[in-house]
């Protein structure tokens, strides 16, 4: 499915500032701690943005984003990019309708790799956007060369988002802010499975159900609504520079 999120006409300032505050947000919402990265896809070229190794997900500006192309290396910057890199330059080569890329290593949602016969399912409405399925990549090493990321694009296949074993998590998205938006989502029908389990027995949405909620969901509409919110919390908390005037 091609996603038409991304307006296109995005230049890299402004996507600069858009992967730095997603960062910075997923960070203060402890989803994305202190490793994982969101990479943002520059239009018209084989070249992403991602933050460097060392760069704390706290800390981050806009100004450090490396650019990256699809063999992981450093284009642009004067840093070494991640060793997951490769999971981005993967993705992003095999996948040209997503725009942005996250990964992090949220501990409460990993632990659906864990146990055998555990599917993480969509039981949270705005977890209709996993409809598709939500694989678990079986291998759990680090995604620190080309090969290991072509195998996590092929277990991606056409799906939003995927699972690490043991590992971490992977999400994928149209543009930065539908990104965030998933990203917290992703983590949200986790905890509310998790939660569920603990009472009794899980009720999943049905595939009825799933068709009439994304028949009527407006996504384009709620990404906006709460990227919004996220931003305007993020500067009021003063976790984004009021200069970045490209996110809003
Ligand atoms: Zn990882």
């Amino acid at each position: 499915m091609v996603e038409t999120e991304m307006p296109g006409s995005l230049d890299e300032a402004a996507l600069r500032q858009q992967v730095a505050a997603c960062t910075l947000l997923l960070n203060d919402l402890e989803i994305m701690g202190y490793s994982g990265h969101v990479s943002a896809r520059l239009p018209g070229r084989d070249a992403f943005l991602i933050q460097s190794f060392d760069q704390s997900r706290a800390e981050l500006t806009a100004a450090d984003l490396l650019v990256c192309d699809f063999d992981g290396r450093v284009v642009a910057g004067n840093d070494r990019p991640p060793a997951e890199v490769y999971l981005h330059c993967e993705i992003l080569r095999a996948r040209p309708d997503v725009q942005a890329v996250a990964h992090f290593h949220d501990d409460l949602t990993t632990v659906f790799t864990m146990v055998e016969g555990l599917t993480l399912l969509p039981i949270k409405n705005h977890a209709v956007r996993w409809a598709d399925g939500i694989p678990t990549h079986p291998d759990p090493s680090h995604v620190a060369s080309p090969a290991l990321g072509r195998a996590l694009a092929a277990t991606l296949g056409s799906c939003h988002a995927l699972l690490i074993r043991a590992h971490g998590q992977v999400v994928t998205a149209g543009s930065v802010p539908a990104l965030l938006v998933d990203s917290v989502h992703f983590v949200e029908n986790a905890r509310a499975l998790y939660q569920a389990a603990a009472l009794g027995r899980v009720i999943p949405l049905s595939a009825a159900e799933m068709e009439a909620f994304q028949r009527e969901f407006k996504r384009d509409k709620h990404v906006a609504k709460l990227w919004k919110y996220y931003v305007g919390r993020g500067r009021a908390r003063g976790l984004l520079p009021k200069e970045w005037s490209a996110l809003l």
